[in-house]
């Protein structure tokens, strides 16, 4: 990625009174141990979203800020749990909330849940599906089914195009060294079944894991995660940003605090970044390399390619699945 690339994200970058987007952890359960993901070593105690947290976050967004995107994993398959997911959705949208996203490995995605969910009220649904041939998707997607999730997802596309459900559905490529050559075919596959295809490049989470992006420092910009994304994990528990995926450094209790004042508490990072006082970071954004990563090739069947967009605007690529 080049400089010029990365101030074009930046430039959309400021003080905002309320994030842009916001991630809720359903559960953080999951079905698989994907190599680029840091939930297989994840140390923190793992459970489910209780539905009375959403709904006094869900109140407080739609009050706030309704076209807020919201996100309902952070680490973890929310799919393990459709019936919460959906009573989620559904209440979203009773509160009038503008931007339901769901992001999933879609291995649990299955033909029976398709109706309940082109229903629940969510706007957007992304599959990470980082590979075409079975052997480079199942080398980095750990105990998923590479034929399970394409059938999944090329099904639900077209039960969504015979009900003409306006849900969105985006297949996710995430760029490694095993599945690169497999990226043209990738997008003739999905843009042919009508999907949104996203191209992106793989996170640290907050510097836990090897890259290899070779940006160097000297074009380090404002973190777009830290300026744009709140996360709540399924206690309640706020951590600093995405990169501080074990809540090392929480910052409040969503059950406790309204998102408004902590995300007024985490402001004091965000006007480092802003400033560009990056020395001055906290010690974990030293190694990290997420900044590096807000931006994505996005290809829309039928219609034009979207090179680069800014992270807040419509990405979504922090959540893990
Ligand atoms: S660069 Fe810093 S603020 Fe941004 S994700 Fe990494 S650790 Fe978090
Ligand atoms: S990337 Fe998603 S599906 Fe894979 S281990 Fe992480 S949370 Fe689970």
């Amino acid at each position: 990625m080049s400089t010029p690339e990365l101030e074009r994200i930046a430039a959309t970058l400021g003080k905002f009174h309320f994030p842009k987007k916001f991630a809720i952890e359903l559960t953080a359960e999951c079905n698989l141990a994907c190599t680029m993901c840091h939930h297989p070593f994840m140390k923190r105690p793992k459970g489910t979203l209780p539905f009375e947290l959403w709904q006094k976050c869900a109140d407080e967004i739609a009050a706030v800020a309704p076209k807020t995107e919201v996100w309902f994993s952070f680490c973890g398959e929310p799919f393990l749990e459709p019936e919460l997911l959906f009573r989620c959705m559904d209440y979203g949208r009773s509160v009038g909330l503008k931007s339901l996203n769901i992001n999933t490995n879609g291995m649990l995605v299955t033909p029976d849940l398709h109706d309940d969910l082109l229903n629940c009220g969510a706007h957007l649904i992304v599959f990470g599906i980082d590979g075409f041939k079975k052997a480079s998707f199942e080398k980095y997607r750990v105990n998923a089914d590479r034929d399970v999730v394409y059938d999944n997802a090329e099904r639900l596309l077209a039960r969504r195009d015979e009900l003409g459900s306006a849900l969105a559905i985006q297949t996710q490529f995430i760029v490694m060294d095993e599945n690169e050559d497999e990226v043209e075919q990738y997008k003739a596959h999905w843009l042919a079944r009508n999907a949104v295809v996203k191209v992106r490049r793989q996170l640290s989470w907050g510097g836990q894991l090897e890259t290899g992006l070779g940006i160097s420092q000297d074009d380090r910009i404002p973190c777009p995660w830290a300026i744009t994304m709140m996360h709540v994990f399924w206690d309640g528990r706020v951590p600093r940003c995405s990169g501080d995926t074990e809540g090392e450094d929480f910052h409040g209790n969503a059950w406790h605090d309204s998102l408004t004042s902590l995300w007024a508490r985490l402001g004091q990072y965000r006007d480092i970044h802003l400033a560009r006082d990056y020395d001055n970071l906290p010690e974990r954004c030293h190694t990290c390399t997420d900044w590096m990563t807000g931006a994505a090739e996005r290809l829309r069947p039928n219609s034009q390619d979207v090179p680069v967009e800014p992270t807040w605007q419509r990405l979504n690529v922090v959540q893990s699945s």
